[in-house]
Formats: C-alpha cells, structure tokens, sequence
C-alpha cells in the first residue's frame, strides 16, 4: 500500500481481541485517509461513478477496508455491495499495522462480517522500521518489532485469514541507508516468509524500489510456495524472473496510469497465467479517476486494461484471474463466488 500521514486513527474504538472478545457487529472503517495530495493540493473526494459491470466476477485479492475515504462515508457492507454489482464478488482486505491488523482480525470474526470476505495481517516493511525505532509518526510508543509479529502470528490463525501481507522491502518511504531501518525490514520481512511456511499460507509481497533485494532475500530463505507480489512495479525482465520461479505477480490500478508503460510491457511479456487483479482501494485508483477514493467497484477499469494488454476478451481475462485467485487462497467452495 502507499503510506500517507492520517489524521487521528482509531478513536479508541477497536482494542486487541487478546483483551476484549470482538462483538457481533462488523466494525466500520474508522481511518481517514488523508485528504491531501502528495503534491499538497486538496483532493477530489467525491466517489467516482460505477463503470460497467464484468462479464464474469473475480476477487479482489487486495484492499484496505480499515481506511475510511470519500466526501460519503461507505460501511463495509456498502464496499460489499457496489463491489459485488460490478462484478467483483469476493475481497481479501490487508491489515498492515498493528491497529489495522487487530482492526481485520475483528472484522473477520465478527457475526455480520460479509461472508464473501477473506483478510489477510502482517507488518508492513516501513512499520517494521517503526517498531524497531519504539515510536510512529504521531510519536506514540509502539511494542518492539519481535511482539508485533507474535501479535500477527496468533491473528494469521484466527477465522478468515487467507494471506500473510503485506511485508516485503520499501526503500521508498524508508531509506536504504539508515542501516537500522533496513536491518528491521529484512529481519520482518524473513520472520513473514517464515510465518507464511509455518501456516501454509501465501506470502503478498509489498517491493517499492526494492525488486533486487526482494529476490536476494526469497532466494536465500526460500520463498513460500505460493509468493504474490502485490500492486507489482517491476519491468518486463522483473517480471519474467518472478514468474520463472512460480510467483504470481497482482496488478492494481497502476497498470492503468499514463506513465506505466514499463508495467504494461511487464504484463504483455509474462500474459495472464500468474496474473490477478487488485485495488490496493484506498489508493492507487485507476484513469480516469487518479486521486479520487478508490474501492473494489473500480476494478472493471484495471481488467480492461489488462484484458487489452494481453490481447485477450475481457470475459476469458476475468475467467483466468478468478480460477488463479481461488487456487492462490484456496478459496472455500460454497463461499459466493
Ligand atoms: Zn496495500
């Protein structure tokens, strides 16, 4: 996911389910995205429209529904059902800080959670420097980085969970030369391909301008049998590694981005069959709508673009991607599809 400040988070609602027994109903999203553009300008809230449905339904294999955005407040429920209008039946919602990941866990054992819901936890690579540092952004104490992870490891194992993710490497928003930092995330990252092998999940990888070292630390501890690089950013020859080795590469709303010409070459080079599809929802949301609240409705823009990258019908796209996405998480029969 991409990393903004947030306003004031949580408000006290969501406490750890080690202490307090999640209740029935499904909590909202209760995180404000922050409404300001990198660039500083005030961004355009209002949700963009429905675009046409699919033709055959696929999963998205991951957003953020603990991120409140958007000038209309939608529950979970409203998520569910717009998303489930447009064709996308199923959702994996990521939680990648410890509030996010007590937050997910809650959702996904409490009794009105949407039943085509699945989640995933893990400590996200720049956390993971936090944790290690002892304070976040807003300089509250945070738990050392060793308590964090066991706090996943006990959530991965509760109702729902699917994925471990995301972890990974971000040499983006955390620097490669702050030797602690990148210490935290290599060590985080190698404790979640562990945990991933430990419980036999998939493994969702977050890579920003990490592709080299990414491969250097799944080489040297084995990857996890089913290896996913989520919102994927690397070129054609990344691409082609990664694929050669059996990962599975989820292409976001960023494929759709007038500047990523060199993800488009990366999707033509290896076509669909380790290919899925996701919104990284709040964020990354596709043309024509950049900048606006992005959510699982939005996902028929990315497969046109795939479906039109690879050359194939936007049917037959959606149909691949839904069967490698069910074999990926082992998607339960029975659960709406
Ligand atoms: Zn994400």
């Amino acid at each position: 996911m991409v990393r903004r400040a947030r306003g004031p988070s949580y408000h006290g609602r969501m406490s750890s389910p080690h202490e307090t027994p999640p209740g029935p109903a499904a909590p909202s999203p209760v995180r404000d995205r922050e409404d300001i553009d990198p660039r500083g300008k005030k961004r355009d809230r209002s949700w963009p429209p429905a675009p046409e449905p699919l033709p055959f339904p696929v999963i998205d294999n991951h957003c953020h529904l603990d991120f409140a955005d958007g000038d209309e407040q939608l529950s979970i429920h409203d998520h569910v059902a717009r998303a489930a209008a447009a064709g996308i039946d199923a959702q994996i919602t990521i939680g990648s800080d410890l509030e996010a990941v007590r937050w997910t866990a809650a959702l996904l054992a409490s009794a009105d959670c949407p039943p085509s819901l699945r989640g995933g936890v893990a400590v996200h690579p720049n956390e993971a420097a936090l944790h290690v540092r002892g304070r976040d952004h807003q300089g509250r104490e945070l738990v050392g980085l060793d308590e964090a992870i066991g706090e996943v490891s006990a959530l991965l194992r509760g109702p729902g969970m699917v994925v471990v993710g995301e972890t990974g490497l971000d040499w983006f928003r955390t620097s490669r030369e702050d030797e602690a930092a990148r210490t935290a995330q290599i060590d985080s990252f190698r404790a979640h391909i562990a945990l991933a092998k430990e419980l036999d999940l998939p493994l969702q990888i977050h890579d920003r301008d990490a592709h080299r070292d990414v491969l250097e630390v799944l080489e040297a501890d084995g990857a996890p049998e089913r290896t996913v690089f989520h919102c994927f950013s690397g070129d054609a020859e990344f691409a082609r590694e990664c694929v050669d080795r059996g990962w599975f590469l989820s292409f976001a709303g960023t494929v759709t981005f007038k500047n990523a010409a060199d993800l488009r070459g990366a999707l033509a080079e290896v076509g669909l069959g380790q290919v899925m599809v996701e919104t990284d929802a709040p964020f990354l949301t596709p043309v024509p709508y950049r900048g606006r609240p992005n959510s699982s409705y939005l996902i028929p823009l990315t497969m046109a673009t795939i479906a039109e990258v690879t050359g194939t019908d936007l049917e037959q796209a959606c149909r691949t991607i839904r069967t490698t996405t069910q074999d990926v998480y082992r998607w339960p029969e029975g659960v709406p599809a």
